[in-house]
């Protein structure tokens, strides 16, 4: 099958289009990003040669801020794929009512066959390219797959060298030591435990009897089951890509991470059994937190689905389809756009504090992100549950009538 994830994005716009009765030429101006630039450009090599590369930046709408996403360094990346991530981060961005618009970036390349400085010349060589188009009002990109803090700091770097002042706020997602923000890092894995201990009141669900399974042990996979185990719930089983691990009493996350710091995956943890991620997903659990990769739970396996409630951590995880089996079984699922934009929140409070140059505590961070994930959540789910439509419809429709009704109160100029 050929998935075009930009074609899909666009079908999803256009089913909440006609929830909301959105009117046509705001659709129109919805489904094409503003602006899309594709840069090929050249990065000497470590043995000397000159490489050429290919990135995009694309930039969907602004009508409510300058637009915000990350940057991927993938060998798969495609214009496509870049517009279709671009306009989900303009519904997440708007979903939490955050003041800005939806962007993403990315370059054609594999950067586990390149070495450090090549990558430093690449992230700096692309940031270059784009730079005319970025900016912290314009603009504002932040890590994404294979990109992290060092690639931010060099292209931050790049820009204020660009522009000739320091300028920290054009880049998130920075080291703490220029300008990065506290709970960065744990966001939003910190942000899908927060909506889930919101759904779980609404519910009548009781923390202390919660289990909980998750899918990837990455930085939200881990981050999701060190913070839901501070909080009281029991993560009963987590995997990674090798395999998973169960133990019905209950797991340590730091500890599950000591032993896969030692042998490199979760799986023979000497106190859990080991299970297969299909097992994981079908688990009789509470909440499930699927924080790997896009398409786990489909048409084939939706059915199979235990838990009472799924949080997406991961972009993706349901397909349409499923999300249509699972809303049938009574399975609440918050979609990613929600679940996981604690990323996104803190990349906003980094930015507002390199803007008014303070810097705030950890406690504060926590504090605010909390309270922009709980009222989100809770606008959500009023819709979901007065229009009766699934979660991801109902956090759709928000976000749509945001960016709608921003559209129009700015106005269409020049025509
Ligand atoms: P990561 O690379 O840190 O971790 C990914 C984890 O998933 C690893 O443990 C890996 O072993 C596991 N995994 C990979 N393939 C798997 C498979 N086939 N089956 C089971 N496990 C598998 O990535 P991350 O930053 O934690 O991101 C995970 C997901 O969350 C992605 O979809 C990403 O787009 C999304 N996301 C991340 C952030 C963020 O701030 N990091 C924000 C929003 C969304």
């Amino acid at each position: 099958m050929n998935y075009n994830p930009y074609e899909n994005a666009i079908k999803q716009l256009e089913d909440v289009a006609r929830l909301i009765n959105l009117e046509d030429w705001i659709l129109n101006i919805l489904k094409y990003p503003k602006r899309e630039l594709i840069v090929h450009f050249p990065v000497r090599m470590d043995n000397g040669d000159i490489k050429i590369f290919t990135g995009y930046r694309v930039q969907h709408n602004d009508a409510r801020g300058p637009t915000k996403g990350g940057i991927r360094f993938h060998p798969k990346v495609n214009l496509d794929e870049v517009r279709a991530l671009a306009m989900w981060m303009t519904w997440k961005t708007a979903v939490i009512n955050l003041p800005f618009g939806g962007a993403k970036g990315g370059v054609v390349c594999n950067p586990k066959e390149m070495s450090l400085r090549e990558i430093e010349r690449l992230s700096r060589a692309y940031i270059y390219s784009i730079s005319r188009i970025i900016g912290p009002y314009t603009d504002i990109p932040a890590p994404d797959v294979n990109t992290g803090p060092q690639n931010m700091a060099w292209m931050m770097d790049t820009y204020s060298a660009i522009r000739g002042e320091n300028s920290p706020a054009a880049i998130t997602g920075k080291p703490l030591s220029i300008g990065g923000s506290e709970g960065r890092v744990e966001a939003t894995g910190r942000g899908v435990i927060i909506v889930t201990l919101e759904a779980l009141k609404r519910l009548g669900l009781k923390v202390r009897d919660t289990t909980v399974a998750i899918q990837g042990y990455g930085n939200v996979g881990y981050h999701a089951a060190s913070i839901g185990h501070k909080f009281g719930l029991k993560i009963i089983a987590v995997s990674d890509s090798k395999g998973g691990i169960y133990n019905p009493d209950g797991l340590n996350p730091e500890d599950v991470l000591k032993h896969k710091k030692k042998t490199g995956s979760v799986i023979n943890y000497p106190k859990a059994k080991n299970i297969s991620n299909k097992e994981l997903l079908e688990l009789n659990v509470t909440v499930l937190i699927p924080a790997a990769i896009e398409g786990v739970i489909t048409r084939e396996n939706a059915d199979n689905i235990n838990a009472k409630i799924i949080s997406e951590g991961a972009n993706g995880p349901l397909t349409l389809e499923a999300d249509k089996i699972l809303h049938e079984k009574g399975v609440l699922f918050i979609p990613d756009i929600l679940a996981n934009a604690g990323g996104v929140t803190v990349s906003y409070f980094e930015w507002v504090q390199n803007l008014t140059r303070e810097q705030w505590t950890l406690e504060r961070v926590r504090e605010k992100l909390d309270e922009k994930m709980v009222k989100a959540f809770n606008k959500v789910y009023e819709i979901y549950k007065e229009e009766n439509v699934n979660m991801r419809e109902a956090a759709y429709m928000i976000a749509v009538r945001r960016v709608a009704e921003a559209i129009k109160t700015r106005g269409v100029w020049p025509s």
